[in-house]
């Protein structure tokens, strides 16, 4: 369980924000998806938005919190 230190709220998720590129084939006039990948993934609170970190093993390490 997760709780807040911004907004006191306990959760047992967070939001994960996730920049992602798309690579395109673009020929002149279409767009023909082919690739993507997470650039950076941004954990959050679900209830103030406040940003808790960018690092999945400390995000997960809040998680597991009282
Ligand atoms: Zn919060």
């Amino acid at each position: 369980m997760f709780k807040c230190a911004n907004c006191g709220k306990e959760f047992n998720y967070l939001y994960a924000h996730a920049t992602e590129y798309n690579t395109y084939l673009f020929d002149g006039e279409n767009y023909e998806w082919r690739d993507a990948y997470t650039a950076e993934i941004e954990y959050a609170c679900p209830e103030c938005g406040g940003t808790l970190t960018m690092n999945e093993e400390e995000a997960r390490r809040l998680l597991k919190q009282a």
